[in-house]
């Protein structure tokens, strides 16, 4: 059995471009989906995974590890920077996608049975813009509360905002009391049986983040991402110490080694690795083994396209740490005409039951993909008030 094309279809949607990753081998029909989606940079992908493709074109697809270690360590630069472990992963999940083809059963029977019953779904309310924060604060802190309500009348038990506006290196109360009446105003919408996450997007420095987080704390988020750049390992590691509610991060990390520093440092309770980034399913799967030594959950990054959703799935219901699923909410209408997902959404409380489909048990319609061509990402751009720049 050989691999005889890898071909990217990059398809439109909405304020990202999915980049769907197809692997063909010689076998009728015996075809593998990955995703390799990465906001702003999907020329880069779509190169990176060119440059990938004479390594494994007429080897065996049955090869994983062996192909993951060939895309990891040869063509001398290691794999770690984001758009080639980002490729990387594109090409690995569509090659698990065929060993569950070739054996006729989901990727999670390929790793030992799955663990739970059901996977439940969290979606994101969005937020984090500077110019709502202030200019109608008492309006901008209700309309997080009627989206929070929104969501949980939707079926959701869990949600996620970008309660906490941007700062500056140092800022004084108001941001703090602006993030304050926003996440107060959601819990007093949906009470607390519903679980409230909160975003930073790693937009705060250190000493911002932990006034956030320490400001939060009495509202018994589910967790508090990012709240200051994922580099400053002892920074997360002293505010994850620092109060009660768990620290979440990982989205941006793209291996192994940079997992073990994270975790090292105990630099946060929930591990937010990125299937489509962190080198796939083969390099995700030694970071749960290490977050389980630690007793780090699993929650993965998931806010692109149905590939990459499918493969958070198929993972969640093998590893006994994770606990939860990212999902977009409104997605774009079309979706169903692009692909066909092997599990179901019980959309009375958002949760889904396992892809029964061999592999990861998604169905890509092309013709669909080809009405929705690349264009081009809204730069975001963010810049503090004095004009310098901050994060997005
Ligand atoms: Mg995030």
């Amino acid at each position: 059995m050989k691999i005889t094309e890898i071909e990217t279809l990059v398809c439109h949607a909405r304020m990202r471009n999915w980049i769907f990753v197809k692997v063909v081998t010689d076998q009728p029909g015996l075809i593998g989906w990955g995703e390799a989606t990465l906001e702003w940079h999907t020329r880069g992908v779509t190169g990176a995974i060119e440059d990938l493709k004479p390594l494994l074109i007429g080897e065996d697809p049955r090869r994983i590890e062996h192909l993951w270690q060939m895309m990891w360590r040869q063509h001398f630069w290691h794999g770690s920077g984001v758009t080639r472990s980002t490729a990387i992963a594109g090409i690995d999940l569509a090659l698990w996608d065929i060993a569950g083809k070739i054996h006729g059963v989901p990727c999670h029977e390929l790793w030992g049975g799955r663990v739970r019953d059901f996977v439940r779904l969290y979606c994101h309310l969005g937020g984090g813009n500077l110019e709502q924060f202030y200019e109608t604060p008492v309006d901008h802190a209700k309309q997080f509360g009627e989206l929070a309500q929104a969501a949980v009348e939707d079926g959701f038990s869990a949600f996620k905002s970008m309660a906490v506006p941007p700062t500056m290196p140092i800022e004084g109360a108001k941001p703090v009391r602006a993030a304050e009446a926003c996440v107060s105003a959601m819990r007093e919408a949906v009470g607390e049986e519903i679980d409230i996450m909160v975003d930073c997007h790693a937009r705060p420095s250190p000493a911002m983040g932990m006034r956030f987080a320490k400001a939060l704390e009495p509202f018994e988020l589910y967790f508090f991402e990012e709240p200051c750049w994922p580099e400053n390992l002892e920074s997360l590691a002293a505010i994850n110490a620092a109060v009660s509610t768990p620290i979440a991060t990982g989205e941006r990390l793209t291996h192994l080694a940079a997992f073990r520093d994270l975790f090292e440092v105990r630099g946060c309770e929930i591990c937010q690795l990125d299937l489509t980034h962190c080198g796939g399913f083969t390099e995700a799967r030694r970071i749960a083994a290490l977050a389980d030594v630690h007793r780090i959950a699993l929650a993965p990054h998931n806010p692109q396209g149905p590939v990459s959703t499918a493969a958070s799935l198929e993972f969640g219901f093998s590893q006994p740490g994770y606990i939860i699923c990212e999902s977009v909410h409104n997605d774009v209408p079309w979706r169903d005409d692009v692909v066909q997902e092997g599990f179901s959404v019980d959309q009375s409380n958002r949760t889904v039951t396992p892809n029964q489909k061999p592999g990861l048990g998604v169905e890509i319609n092309e013709d669909e993909v080809r009405k929705h061509p690349f264009e081009q990402e809204i730069p975001q751009r963010v810049f503090y008030e004095d004009g310098a720049v901050g994060d997005w």
